[in-house]
């Protein structure tokens, strides 16, 4: 028995090495890795540069807290501002943690109007994390199931559906930020429609709320751009990131622009860890690489190829509802419960997740190559069938 807390109902696997999209067990045994971590390993495994970038960093310093100037910290917010054009960044270790910033941010920006009990709008089947805060903000009972009471100051309603936020402005006088995930991930790869979050941002202007867009899975290049909400013209006023961020190492961000800007003052938040060299040089490091390596491109080349390859291999096939996503965030939905699939598929050599019960969702790394999306495919695509045609 082990002695870990019973959180994880695990797959009985222990992996001992990996390299690029590859994972190996310790029984030898070589795994395709289509999930990286859950969006994580932007770089896949061992990445000689960013491995070298690391170990120089470790060989010269690895934390001195925030009491100090962080020079890589620093960096990193320069690096992420360039690439997003947000003003100025928080630096902390997980998603829940960028998302406690951005609520606490809204909340503070709330009573700076005079607001004393600033509520935030949040969405049907969003996932925001664990913590308190955010397992409230959560849209999914079993998240919060046995931790009431709940953190207040949240109201809910359906994503992707702009009217049912206009009605609850209606009849909801505290209201500071909506907080929304630009595709949800947790809650089965759902992408809103196109002129979502356009109509987010029109409806945020009108009443000087916060638009925060919770990027901590789609961001970081997995859509093909280095942040979702780029695929519009419109500029949040918030904005979180984490899992792919130091591609393995811990990093989560917040970031602010607009009216988001200078809400925080000294004493107001803080992170022991937040942004320590180690992880500030984690973060840099995949950034550059990513650029050097032109992933972006990639994720947005094989993720249009391997959606086009699913669509036609699976999108006729009886129970299966549809396959959506963007870039190397894909979800094929069943008509039916498919966590069966994970332990089928790991059988074949292949590591995907389902989520929302019925939803197949992948996630490799962006490094993920032509081959390696073809060998997906041809491990997948027949399992599904075979799924499918049982019973
Ligand atoms: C994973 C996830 C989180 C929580 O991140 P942790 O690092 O596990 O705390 C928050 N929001 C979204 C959209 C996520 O996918």
């Amino acid at each position: 028995m082990s002695h870990l807390m019973n959180t994880y109902a695990r797959q009985n696997i222990t992996f001992t090495h990996g390299e690029g999209a590859w994972l190996w067990d310790t029984d030898g045994k070589r795994y395709l890795d289509a999930l990286s971590g859950i969006a994580v390993n932007t770089l896949g495994h061992a990445h000689p540069r960013f491995t070298a970038a690391l170990s120089a960093q470790i060989g010269k310093l690895i934390h001195t807290s925030n009491l100090y100037r962080v020079q890589e910290q620093e960096a990193i917010a320069d690096k992420l501002c360039e690439l997003s054009r947000m003003q100025e960044v928080f630096m902390c270790n997980s998603g829940c943690e960028a998302n406690e910033a951005a609520i606490k941010l809204a909340r503070l920006y709330g009573h700076n109007k005079g607001i004393s009990e600033p509520t935030i709008i949040v969405m049907e089947k969003a996932f925001h994390g664990r913590t308190l805060a955010t397992l409230s903000a959560t849209g999914n009972r079993k998240v919060q199931a046995g931790f009431e009471p709940l953190v207040s100051g949240f109201v809910r309603v359906a994503y992707d559906d702009l009217d049912a936020i206009r009605q609850i402005a209606q009849h909801t006088p505290n209201i500071v930020a909506v907080l929304v995930e630009p595709i949800q991930g947790e809650g089965g790869i759902r992408t809103p429609d196109i002129s979502y979050l356009q109509g987010l941002r029109k409806i945020c202007d009108e009443h000087e709320w916060l638009l925060m867009l919770d990027e901590v899975q789609c961001g970081l290049g997995r859509t093909g751009k280095w942040f979702a909400f780029q695929h519009t013209n419109i500029m949040p006023d918030v904005m979180t990131l984490a899992k792919g961020l130091g591609s393995g190492v811990p990093v989560g961000a917040c970031l602010a622009a607009g009216k988001a800007t200078g809400t925080f003052k000294p004493g107001n938040h803080g992170s022991t860890f937040g942004g320590n060299p180690l992880a500030s040089t984690a973060a840099l490091a995949t950034l550059n690489i990513m650029e050097q390596d032109k992933l972006l491109a990639n994720a947005e080349k094989l993720g249009t190829w391997l959606k086009q390859q699913f669509e036609a291999r699976l999108g006729g096939v009886k129970g299966v509802v549809t396959v959506r996503g963007q870039g190397l965030m894909l979800g094929i939905e069943l008509d039916k419960p498919c966590g069966a699939l994970v332990a089928k598929a790991l059988e074949k050599g292949l590591i995907i997740n389902v989520t929302a019960d019925s939803v197949i969702r992948l996630l490799p790394s962006l490094i993920f190559s032509q081959a390696e999306a073809q060998q997906l495919l041809d491990i997948l695509c027949p399992l599904v069938t075979e799924f499918l045609a049982q019973e």
